[in-house]
């Protein structure tokens, strides 16, 4: 069967546990239900809301266990589950003895794509550690740029099942997808896709690096158009040459650098194709300006890059590539540039929860007043603090963890000076933004670019982000 065909299941009947009450779950069992498959929703959790969610559920026939994720329902034939669950739960082992498949939201909505009547638009899939959600949204600029119908779905926050089964008809979708989602979704078979890069995130879910790397990799099987990789980190590289694709399917590398044939890279400032041409032996096709990219730190033209190879693959014209990418407003909190007070510049990266974001936001600038901290989910910082030690005039710790970082910063670049936080109040963002502001000359950047998660002094990124931001407005006021 060609890949891209869409195939159907016969519902009627059939016993579907889905595992997980939540995002994914419920339109997961409403969909099957009103498909007529027989659908017991198993949840770990019993409480409140847990309860009125089920009592909804049930209220339309449909059976739900609390208090009990981990035992398989008699009769089962096949588990769908929430893209979060462990796969060493007791309820997938028990699956497995049992000859059950196990589905994940993705795969769900791939299975059922079309089965509406509805046209099953193709999907661009991007994975990677990092750089997703910017990647898919620039490349939803670019489609649209070129007149396509579509939507940056997913891992985003917009559910793949809503978009395939809504009222909406789409040319061709933009899908971000977790390595969870991929370790779940055994038939998807996208058009086209990239893996963006490879560094160690999630290793307590997935067991090993290497299991991270072949559930990343499951982005590759069966594409047929283009595999896109980034030639900067050969791992991705090696997951295409371990893909099955279909034939005809191309090897697409970007690069920074100038690139080889079939490949998509950077000459003189201009973000150039050498992979969707005539001839790419001899000929290269300008596609934008650096400066087109927003903004234009270096890891984000290699999104730009990957956006643009996924595109060209669809066949989009250079020019909607260059309005796309003029076009694309990155999320908050990456990169984002809050004010200039003085001649400094203040930049909020909160959304750099690892040392792989934070390398690569750190590259982006020369001299770099750096606050960072938090929660180090068991990473370390040698790496990290080493390759950035010649651009750093001076360094802000806060956070449960900010020990680890000034060990490292010890070690490895003793001569920055490091002011140390302890306090983790609320006023504690002002006062590190202060604390860097002092240490800032004419030219720097004051840098939010923690590589440790949030939890422990806010409720998320985004509320870390905005305390950098208000803090700095506040200053940038005082000095107006
Ligand atoms: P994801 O969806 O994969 O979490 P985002 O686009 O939200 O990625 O970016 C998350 C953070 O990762 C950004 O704040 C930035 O610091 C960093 N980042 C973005 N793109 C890259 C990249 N290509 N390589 C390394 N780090 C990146």
């Amino acid at each position: 069967m060609g890949s891209q065909e869409v195939s159907t299941v016969d519902w009627q009947g059939k016993h579907v546990t889905v595992a997980g009450l939540g995002v994914s779950g419920i339109p997961a069992a409403r969909a099957l239900h009103e498909r007529g498959a027989l659908v017991t929703v198993v949840n770990d959790g019993d409480d409140e809301r847990a309860r009125a969610q089920a009592a909804e559920l049930e209220a339309l026939g449909i059976t739900v266990r609390l208090g009990d994720g981990a035992t398989l329902p008699p009769s089962t034939e096949l588990i769908v589950t929430a893209p979060g669950w462990q796969p060493d739960k007791p309820l997938f082992l028990a699956a497995a003895e049992a000859g059950v498949p196990v589905w994940g939201d993705v795969e769900l909505a791939w299975r059922l794509r079309g089965d509406n009547g509805k046209k099953a638009a193709p999907w661009l899939a991007v994975t990677g550690t990092n750089g997703k959600t910017t990647t898919v949204r620039m490349l939803a600029s670019i489609l649209e740029a070129a007149g396509l119908r579509t939507a940056a779905v997913g891992n985003i926050g917009v559910s793949l099942l809503d978009a395939v089964l809504g009222d909406t008809e789409y040319d061709v979708l933009a899908v971000e997808l977790s390595s969870y989602q991929l370790h779940w979704a055994p038939s998807l078979r996208a058009h086209s896709a990239a893996v963006l890069n490879l560094a160690p995130d999630h290793l307590d879910w997935h067991g090993s690096m290497e299991a991270y790397a072949a559930d990343k990799g499951r982005v590759y099987e069966g594409n047929t158009v283009a595999c896109v990789y980034n030639v900067a980190d050969p791992a991705t590289e090696d997951l295409v040459r371990e893909a099955d694709v279909e034939e005809g399917c191309r090897a697409i590398g970007f690069t920074l650098g100038a690139p080889g044939p079939s490949q998509l890279g950077v000459v003189d400032g201009i973000l150039v194709d050498r992979a969707f041409v005539a001839n790419r032996q001899k000929q290269a096709q300008e596609l934008a300006e650096v400066t087109d990219v927003n903004p234009p730190a270096p890891h984000n033209i290699a999104n730009a890059l990957a956006a643009a190879a996924l595109a060209r693959a669809f066949g989009v014209e250079p020019a909607a590539v260059r309005d796309g990418l003029r076009a694309f407003r990155p999320d908050a909190h990456r990169i984002e540039h809050v004010a200039d007070i003085g001649e400094v510049a203040y930049v909020d990266d909160s959304k750099a929860t690892n040392t792989h974001a934070t390398e690569a936001s750190l590259a982006a600038y020369d001299s770099i007043v750096w606050i960072a901290g938090g929660l180090a989910k068991g990473a370390t910082f040698d790496e990290l603090v080493t390759g950035a030690a010649k651009r750093l005039r001076g360094v802000v710790l806060m956070g449960a963890d900010r020990a680890l970082i000034h060990e490292a910063l010890t070690r490895h670049a003793p001569e920055v000076p490091v002011v140390d936080l302890e306090r983790t109040d609320t006023g504690a963002m002002s006062e590190a933004v202060a604390r860097a502001a002092e240490l800032a000359r004419p030219g720097d950047t004051v840098l939010l670019a923690p590589a440790c998660a949030s939890m422990d002094m806010f409720t998320n990124y985004n509320k870390r982000g905005e305390a950098f931001a208000d803090a700095v407005r506040a200053r940038a006021d005082e000095s107006a």
